[in-house]
This record gives C-alpha cells, sequence and structure tokens, in this order.
C-alpha cells in the first residue's frame, strides 16, 4: 500500500499515478519518490501569484548555479541561456533580476520562500526514498512548511570564502541526497543535514525544536573552527533570494 508522505492519504483514497522526481528532472534528477500522491505533487509545481512554485525557485537557482560553474559555456551559451527570473548581461558579467519581477514588492522574499520549502520537500522525499521513514511525526514541521506553506523554517547555506575548490560533476548530472553515518552523525549532534549542490554547502534542520540552539552550536563548533583554513566558510541564512549571491564568486570574481 501506498502512503503519501505529505498528506498521509493512501491510494485507497487518492492516485499515486505522475511521477514524483525528488530534484526536478530538468535539472538531471531522476530519482522517484513512490510514496507522493498526485495532488501533493501537482501542489509543489502549482504557480501561484506573486510566487514562483516551490518547484520553480529550486530550478531557477540550481539551474543558475549549474550554468554558471559549467567549464564548457562560451558565448553561445550564454545566449541559449535561458531563465524565467534571471537576465544574464555578458559585457558587464552580471546577472540581474528582470525588472518586472524586480519591482512587486516581497518578491525576493517570497522566491526565498518557495526556494526554502522546495529544498526540505527535496530531502523528505529522498529521505523516503532511501530510509523509507519520512512519515515519522519527527518531520511534520517540514509537511506544513513545504506542503501547506504555514510557519517558516530556516535554510542556511556555506558561503566559501574562495572561488569554488570542488566540482562534483555526479552531482549536477544526477542530483541526489546520502544518508550515511557521518549525514546521521551530523543529526544526532546538530540536528541538522547538510549537502552539497552547485557550489554551496546547504544546511536543513532536521528536527523542529530548538533549531537556534543547534545552528549556533553548530556554527561554533563546525564552521568558525575552520577560520584559518583554505575551507572556510561563512554560515548565511537565507531570507531573500539574493542572500544566495549566486554572483558572489561564481561569477563577478571571474570564472
Ligand atoms: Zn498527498
Amino acid at each position: 500500500m501506498k502512503k503519501c508522505i505529505w498528506c498521509s492519504r493512501n491510494d485507497n483514497d487518492v492516485n499515486f499515478n505522475t511521477l514524483a522526481h525528488t530534484f526536478p528532472q530538468s535539472l538531471g534528477g531522476k530519482n522517484i519518490c513512490l510514496n507522493v500522491c498526485d495532488s501533493c505533487n501537482f501542489e509543489f509545481g502549482k504557480k501561484q501569484s506573486f510566487q514562483p512554485s516551490v518547484d520553480l525557485a529550486v530550478k531557477e537557482i540550481f539551474n543558475l548555479s549549474r550554468f554558471l560553474i559549467s567549464d564548457s559555456k562560451n558565448i553561445s551559451s550564454y545566449k541559449r541561456f535561458s531563465s524565467e527570473y534571471f537576465k544574464v548581461n555578458l559585457q558587464r558579467r552580471q546577472i540581474n533580476i528582470k525588472m518586472k519581477y524586480k519591482l512587486q514588492s516581497k518578491f525576493q522574499e517570497n522566491f526565498a520562500r518557495s526556494f526554502k520549502r522546495g529544498i526540505y520537500k527535496i530531502f523528505l522525499e529522498e529521505r523516503e526514498r532511501i530510509c523509507g521513514d519520512s512519515h515519522s511525526d519527527e518531520f511534520n514541521f517540514i509537511r506544513e512548511f513545504s506542503r501547506y506553506n504555514l510557519n517558516d523554517v530556516p535554510l542556511y547555506y556555506l558561503r566559501p570564502r574562495y572561488p569554488i575548490l570542488l566540482i562534483d560533476q555526479e552531482q549536477l548530472d544526477n542530483p541526489k541526497l546520502h544518508f550515511t553515518e557521518s549525514d546521521l552523525e551530523l543529526h544526532r549532534k546538530y540536528r541538522l543535514y547538510e549537502f552539497y549542490y552547485g557550489g554551496y554547502s546547504y544546511l536543513l534542520h532536521t528536527n523542529a525544536f530548538m533549531q537556534d540552539l543547534h545552528i549556533n552550536k553548530y556554527n561554533a563548533e563546525v564552521v568558525m573552527k575552520n577560520k584559518n583554513s583554505m575551507i572556510l566558510s561563512t554560515l548565511v541564512q537565507i531570507h531573500r533570494m539574493e542572500d544566495l549571491d549566486f554572483r558572489y564568486n561564481l561569477f563577478n570574481d571571474g570564472l
């Protein structure tokens, strides 16, 4: 019997006919979460007014990351690059938000919210696919946020001090999450999950309680500890789209 990880309904009540890609298919995502019903799957792709759908927000940001770090780009690939929200100015080496969106109030915040919901959505669906335990009540806070757009759950990334050091080509070709012993350790110690995509490490909460305490502890014990090393990063919480600062080392500094 299938039971949806988002709405908890099973195949007596709802259909499971569409394929729920954990990472968007357009990013190369090949993995499917079987326990996602059609209506929940549809909801993530549904465009809302003044707010991109959850799927689209992830797609736009990750597509941009992927484009910027690809080493095979040339003038024609810049010309081919298409995006609903961004425009690339090759002469000025700048990426800007298209004017019609820039002028919308709260656009940046709304976009960031959809993106955050999308990252948590990927986490829960991949977790179900790999570990099969996403129905646990522990993850109710993710269901409320990602599926029902309630409350707010913080999302962070590590902004590297130096231009990209590691390009994980496999992750770009077929993005997936891992739940290895070190991931479980991070969950036990800090109630966090970390994954790498397109030049950034993203950090998610895996538990609803004492999130401030856990992230501060992680920052002090792990991030700050690397202060003098090459892998120095800064922990950034994502509130607005531009907090992602995808231009920071990938583009404006020149690659
Ligand atoms: Zn459902």
